[in-house]
């Protein structure tokens, strides 16, 4: 059987140790996802949600517990093997695009590609090839400011996608959007992630998106259940 793409156990984290306001985020959490499974976080606000998927996206560092990506262990690995792991191994979304204003779609998603050493004539293509696959290829020289907040989304899952990433974590990837444009382009985040075999978290307030992935964590006061 293959190694799950994602692998956390005991995690722990706790902010302002020792202080008044000492706050202790993550208790004892674990979970694995498997090869091409996609599994809603849910979590009231406070819960930990973006606390945990930073931990996951190497982002930050737990307190204790161990963060495997596809096998490796993470924690204790230099600041720059872990930089060079992120970029490689883990897309990010988030709730707002954090695209690049001065930069047109296409640059937007082939800039980390560029970073990672891919030669131009590549990036772009590939870049054409997922805006293309999100319905957005006729944006492609277009600035963020020019695109609607479902477009700039879709760009946003391209530029994740870009480097091949083995996972996806993704902090309310539609939440910023209406109901409408929220449920069409998470149709279009999904079908990305299927078509691709990626590995996804994906965290949402939305029960009813969460009930379109394959399994449903919950977070609650830093403890996880349904895992
Ligand atoms: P969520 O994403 O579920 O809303 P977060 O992971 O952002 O929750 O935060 C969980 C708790 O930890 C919150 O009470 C938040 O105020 C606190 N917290 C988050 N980051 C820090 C930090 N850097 N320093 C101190 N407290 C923090």
């Amino acid at each position: 059987m293959s190694d799950p793409v994602l692998s956390l156990h005991g995690i722990e984290k706790t902010y302002n140790k020792g202080l008044p306001s000492e706050i202790r985020v993550l208790r004892d959490v674990g979970l694995e996802i498997m090869p091409g499974e996609v599994v809603a976080l849910v979590a009231p606000s406070g819960a930990g949600k973006s606390t945990l998927l930073h931990i996951a996206g190497l982002l930050d560092t737990p307190d204790a517990g161990s963060v495997r990506i596809g096998g490796e262990e993470m924690t204790g690995l230099s600041d720059r093997r872990r930089t060079a792991a992120r970029r490689s191994d883990v897309g990010f979304v988030y709730q707002f695009h954090h695209l690049l204003p001065e930069f047109s779609a296409l640059e937007n998603v082939a800039l980390p590609q560029r970073a990672d050493g891919v030669a131009r004539g590549e990036a772009e293509a590939r870049a054409r090839e997922l805006l293309a696959r999100v319905g957005v290829e006729a944006r492609a020289d277009h600035r963020p400011a020019q695109m609607s907040g479902g477009e700039q989304q879709r760009v946003a899952f391209c530029r994740a996608l870009a480097n091949r990433p083995r996972l996806l974590l993704a902090d309310e990837p539609t939440g910023n959007l209406d109901p409408e444009t929220s449920d069409r382009v998470f149709g279009a985040l999904m079908e990305l992630v299927r078509d691709t075999g990626l590995s996804a978290l994906i965290a949402t307030h939305n029960l009813e998106l969460a009930q379109r992935m394959d399994r449903v964590l919950r977070l609650d006061a830093g403890e996880l259940a349904g895992a």
